[in-house]
């Protein structure tokens, strides 16, 4: 073997070999389809994944355990066992029904980092106008907590406001929904 030919190792079955050119990462067609075949299928993992995302609400208490795995990235088998130690609330709506609370799991793992794919502009359900908002002393008022908790609980759940002089307003429907539940 000539010293000046710089082996590497295949990213797919290991075996060292001369690579044809620099950016190659495979020894050989086989690997490289394999490695094709693989991305394929992690790719179209990733959008049935979306697909289930898409569907749940934003306002749903509990998921399926396929929507959990979409969500978190959390195994199967991990999920399970939290159920079953019941350091997950979950109900069982019967076999392969079990329903997570979706609070609780929200709690113990991170939402994904990385988006799985750029998020599409969702239209607009609230309105900033005036007339369909509340002011923050309004809400306070209304629902018996602070200034500062109002604050707080916009920050956290991330409620558009708009400030108009010395008032600033989120909207009575997105307000609703969070003190309502
Ligand atoms: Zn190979």
């Amino acid at each position: 073997m000539p010293m000046n030919k710089i082996q590497k190792q295949c990213e797919v079955c290991g075996l060292s070999f001369v690579p044809k050119t620099v950016d190659s990462v495979y020894c050989s067609k086989k690997c490289s389809g394999a490695a094709y075949r693989k991305k394929k299928t992690q790719e179209k993992k990733k959008e049935e994944q979306q697909a289930i995302i898409d569907k749940i609400s934003a306002d749903r208490l509990y998921i399926s355990v396929p929507e959990a795995i979409a969500l978190f990235g959390v195994a199967k088998s991990t999920l399970y066992r939290l159920v079953r130690q019941k350091r997950i609330p979950a109900i069982n709506l019967g076999t392969r029904l079990v329903r997570i609370d979706r609070a609780a799991i929200e709690e113990m793992f991170p939402i994904r980092q990385t988006p799985l794919k750029k998020e599409k502009p969702t239209a607009k359900l609230y309105s900033l106008e005036p007339q369909d908002c509340y002011t923050i002393g309004e809400i306070a008022k209304k629902f018996g907590i602070s200034d500062s908790s109002v604050y707080k609980h916009i920050r956290k759940y991330s409620i558009p406001t708009r400030q108009i002089g010395n008032y600033v307003y989120a909207p009575k429907t997105e307000i609703d929904n969070l003190y309502n539940q």
